[in-house]
């Protein structure tokens, strides 16, 4: 029995069967802020890292030159590892394979972590609010709603982050809508229909409501954006909104950005996933500027820079580039990390995806003691 079997198997559950429950800290934090963009939606490196022909050079040219560099970072080739994109997250943020479990038979998408994230593992060991450990979303993935927290008996819903998404915002509005009462009868109605409509999203049932100080941002975006969700930036791009005012705002300690839009090549055009891709390189230069010039983020500010998921590389199939096939280049991605600790420099040996939560745990300081890669070697100073 290799290690991973075993630490899959039975002494892993006995463990999390006898762990007690944690108590929240009282540790006050002190160490960097971490920001880990998920360049995500599935990118392959040949479109991304490779010198001469990516679509992000600022990711490529400015960023991997700033810290670490690994271009040759790995998802195992484990039985019944799917490279897809909850998958992938989950392996990010629980620094192991195969940690969730499906939510419902209906939506076979809808995975929930069953080993605690790296948003647990933070407050667990710190006395951080919730409104500073973020997960800004795309809105129509909704199944990605619940990664912040793992189910069982470990940790729980008092450690999870929060969430910043159009599908919040869009809770939060229906809900003044309705609470004010302003707007004629019939346009009531259909906004009950519409937030049961939302609410319907959640397998989960009703999930906590956000805190006050995620209530007020929220109330700051309607005046900014309105109601009539046309105002907005849409796709990628409005995550990269919601994470900037997110730092002016709510000054996350840990934010993950959940990119998403290069994924729109499943339905076809292969310009769409590089476009999108150089939108995520244009989001990237707003997180960096953002954080540069803020003093709470400057010099104290880890990037954390990775696929979900690489993609096929079939020249002949109808779309080159899906992700299920379970090919090569689809276990194929890369990260780039800089930030103060972090050394400079490239690592040319294979690393493995479930290294990414160990070492983000490392430079915050604290032990994602579930995960079973370790910290990347030769990342810190
Ligand atoms: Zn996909």
């Amino acid at each position: 029995m290799d290690r991973r079997s075993f630490t899959l198997g039975s002494m892993g559950l006995a463990a999390s069967l006898a762990a007690p429950l944690p108590a929240l800290s009282q540790t006050s934090y002190k160490g960097p802020n971490v920001i880990l963009v998920r360049f995500g939606g599935g990118v392959r490196r040949a479109e991304t890292i490779d010198e001469a022909a990516t679509w992000a050079p600022y990711l490529r040219h400015t960023l991997a030159p700033r810290g670490t560099f690994i271009p040759d970072l790995r998802i195992d080739k484990l039985e019944g590892v799917n490279t897809s994109h909850a998958e992938g997250t989950l392996n990010l943020l629980t620094g192991r394979y195969l940690a969730y479990r499906e939510l419902s038979a209906v939506f076979n998408d809808r995975l929930e972590p069953t080993e605690p994230t790296l948003f647990e593992y933070l407050r667990r060991a710190f006395d951080i609010p919730s409104h500073q450990v973020l997960l800004v979303n795309g809105e129509d993935r909704p199944q990605e709603e619940f990664f912040t927290v793992g189910t069982g008996d470990h940790y729980g819903i008092e450690f999870r982050s929060e969430m910043l998404s159009l599908h919040r915002y869009k809770l939060y509005r229906t809900k003044m809508q309705l609470a004010e009462g302003k707007l004629p009868e019939d346009r009531l109605l259909q906004i009950q229909a519409e937030r049961e409509e939302l609410l319907a999203k959640d397998a989960r049932g009703a999930t906590p409501d956000p805190s006050p100080e995620v209530e007020a941002f929220w109330a700051r975006w309607r005046q900014a954006y309105g109601d009539t969700g046309l105002k907005n930036p849409r796709g990628d791009r409005l995550l990269t909104e919601l994470s900037v005012r997110a730092m002016a705002e709510l000054k996350p300690r840990f934010l993950m950005v959940n990119y998403q839009d290069p994924d729109y090549v499943h339905w076809g055009n292969p310009s769409h996933y590089t476009r999108a891709i150089a939108i995520i390189d244009e989001g990237l230069q707003r997180l960096v500027a953002a954080a540069d010039a803020d003093p709470f983020y400057r010099d104290n500010t880890v990037f954390v820079i990775t696929p979900d998921c690489g993609r096929d590389a079939n020249p002949l199939a109808d779309v080159p580039f899906q992700h299920h096939f379970n090919s090569r280049s689809a276990h194929e991605t890369w990260a780039v990390i800089f930030g103060p600790g972090i050394g400079r420099g490239v690592i040319d040996r294979p690393v493995d995806q479930s290294a990414i939560a160990p070492t983000i745990a490392a430079a915050m300081g604290f032990r994602a003691d579930r995960a079973e890669g370790i910290a990347i070697e030769g990342a810190f100073l």
